[in-house]
């Protein structure tokens, strides 16, 4: 059935099953959604009862939306939507979309401005007869979250045109009449870094990820594109598990190369996502290197985005259907259910994965409906690679900071942005408000304020009790005094001359950014401290000085290179992985429900896919296997 006659079935449906076919003006697909335009608002405002049922039948997400020939012109629906919502939501912002019918009203509090039980938004929604679209203002100011949300706003028209493109390709005529699933590894496999994986049936295919290895310097950055049977413009989606580079770091290449279909992930991976490709472009270009892709190109990825929350069932393909769950790595990260025709075959893409509960995220989703093959991160998959315990870990890092602050010496921690340096400042601020941590000061430098501030626009991403605080008790603890936002040159340099601090900075592996500043300054200090809180890399400057190096090359600022004295104490604290280790792994293939009969060991070094795939072989009687790049499996 082409979408058109899919169109006309649903139209019939509406007219057999629900009392509301006389209000229809227009039925259309918008990305995976089914769009119904009415003019009459009963149908949406409603118990929502006949749309639920309608959606049971006819198996797809329904949006139910007012004609534009009942909706209230622009400057009356402005105002009375300041009538309804209280000033306390404080609203920072009115769009309206006349393309779709939809208005976006940006709040600080959100929860105001919905009501008890989403009492106002249905009260906006009768008066004005737009569709409200309640959006929370960051607490923190975020350049790139305001960058994106007005690209939406303005991109709106050519956003629907590609969703109604993209709604009519998932809704083809099928052709295939062959049963077969099997995936192929373009990158990422015996290795860590340019993830990407072809998903293949007769029917779709279906990229999950597409990294880059930011480590390499040659053409083993790039996941293989030109794999024979990857054509770009045979791909019907491609899916994004989470924000790190070596995931979603070649994604906007695709959309140099003429890619025009859809991206899914979540809201704050697409945003982080953005933050972490536009820095790696201004890297490339501050090192005269060759770029991969431009800012332009970023932005069609934006635009080509289509948002997922954390259990939505979508069609992606006329016979594929994912859903996104939490795989507790950083905010919005997540495991990838592939639901394949009608249900046949289903598969778990695990993209990378944490199942342990961490101060900032809820561990793992691990519970599916379906599961016949599992590929799942093996980044610890070595027998020998298991980690402290959180706890210990927290113990030994907090003592280490409370010995250098006693001394008045300052702490120095090299951080990622997006995740370990948001989990090191809940520590601390714990640490602080109960009473364990005096008089402290943390200094955050480079991207992490801008990364900090993403977590605060998305806290229903978060753990449950860090969700709690912010949500219920009005506390978070990202808002707290102690936290100040470097924000020039001259501050580095106050900080450095004055008193006892502690201050996370990027890079995380000390490889560029302002920790290399701070270092220079700090490392022939005895009573300061440095603390590695991450992975280092073979060959980075983390790596050395975690070796024992004492004497170590650097540029000053006028360029010259001086051999800096390192006194300052070098510390290396494990457990804070947003990785689980080898036990966790373990357990989550153990704990998964239902079992799956298949497992793909990918994303480790060669030896750690193999040691895993061995194990989990052993241990469970599944059939497991550890590709190469570019190896093809059949699951089905
Ligand atoms: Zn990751």
């Amino acid at each position: 059935m082409s979408s058109d006659e899919i169109i006309r079935d649903i139209r019939k449906t509406i007219e057999e099953k629900t009392p509301f076919a006389g209000s229809v003006t227009k039925i259309e697909f918008e990305g995976p959604k089914v769009v119904i335009y009415c003019d009459d608002l009963d149908p949406l405002v409603g118990n929502g009862k006949p749309v639920k049922k309608l959606a049971r039948e006819i198996q797809k997400r329904i949006t139910l939306r007012p004609d534009s020939s009942i909706r209230l012109p622009v400057g009356k629906a402005k105002e009375k939507i300041k009538e309804i919502v209280p000033d306390e939501a404080q609203v920072t912002g009115i769009n309206f979309i006349p393309t779709v019918g939809e208005v976006y009203i940006e709040t600080v509090k959100p929860g105001l401005a919905i009501g008890k039980g989403g009492q106002l938004l249905r009260k906006i929604l009768k008066e004005i007869r737009w569709t409200p679209k309640i959006i929370r203002k960051p607490p923190i100011e975020s350049e790139i979250i305001n960058d994106i949300r007005r690209s939406v706003i303005e991109t709106a028209e050519e956003r629907h045109e590609i969703l109604r493109e993209i709604g009519s390709r998932i809704h083809r005529e099928t052709r295939a009449e062959d049963e077969w699933v099997r995936v192929t590894s373009l990158g990422g496999s015996r290795e860590v870094g340019r993830s990407a994986h072809l998903l293949q049936t007769p029917e779709s295919k279906v990229l999950l990820d597409c990294g880059v290895n930011v480590a390499a310097d040659d053409k083993s950055a790039f996941p293989y594109l030109n794999a024979p049977e990857m054509r770009l413009g045979e791909i019907d989606a491609v899916v994004i598990t989470h924000a790190h580079l070596d995931h979603s770091g070649f994604a906007p290449y695709l959309f140099k190369y003429g890619y025009d279909g859809p991206v899914y992930t979540t809201k704050p991976t697409r945003d982080l996502s953005v933050l972490l490709q536009l820095d790696y472009v201004d890297i490339a270009r501050n090192e005269a290197k060759e770029l991969p892709y431009t800012k332009k190109n970023v932005q069609e990825f934006v635009k080509h985005t289509v948002p997922l929350e954390y259990g939505d069932v979508t069609d992606i393909t006329p016979d594929m259907r994912l859903t996104l769950h939490n795989s507790g790595h950083i905010l919005g990260s997540a495991l990838a259910h592939l639901h394949i025709g009608e249900g046949r075959y289903n598969i778990v893409y695990t993209g990378d994965l944490k199942f342990e509960d961490s101060r900032l995220l809820s561990a793992a989703e691990h519970d599916f409906p379906r599961l016949e093959a599992l590929i799942m991160d093996s980044t610890y998959g070595g027998s020998d690679a298991i980690q402290p315990s959180r706890e210990d870990s927290e113990n030994d890092f907090l003592d280490i900071v409370k010995g250098t602050l006693k001394e008045g010496g300052k702490v120095l921690v090299p951080a990622f942005a997006v995740g370990r340096a948001q989990e090191m400042m809940l520590l601390l601020e714990d640490a602080y408000s109960s009473g364990e941590l005096e008089d402290l000061t943390v200094h955050l430098d480079g991207m992490i304020w801008e990364a900090t501030s993403i977590h605060t626009a998305y806290p229903e991403y978060l753990s449950d009790d860090l969700q709690n605080k912010i949500l219920h008790q009005e506390n978070n603890p990202f808002l707290s005094d102690i936290f100040n936002q470097v924000k020039s040159r001259e501050e580095r340099e106050r900080i450095v001359s004055g008193g006892s601090s502690v201050i996370l900075s990027t890079a995380g592996m000390m490889a560029g950014g302002p920790i290399l500043e701070y270092f220079r300054r700090l490392a022939p200090g005895s009573k300061n401290s440095l603390i590695f809180v991450g992975y280092q890399s073979e060959g980075s400057m983390g790596r050395r000085l975690q070796k024992g190096w004492r004497e170590v090359p650097m540029r000053d600022d006028s360029g010259k290179r001086n051999v800096v004295q390192v006194n300052m104490d070098i510390n290396t604290v494990e457990g804070f992985s947003a990785h689980s280790d080898r036990k966790q792994l373990v357990d989550f293939v153990k704990r998964s429900s239902p079992k799956p009969g298949k497992i793909l060991c990918v994303h480790g070094e060669e030896g750690r896919c193999i040691d895993l795939c061995s194990s989990l072989h052993k241990m469970f009687n599944m059939r497991t296997r550890a590709p190469d790049n570019l190896e093809t499996i059949r699951l089905y």
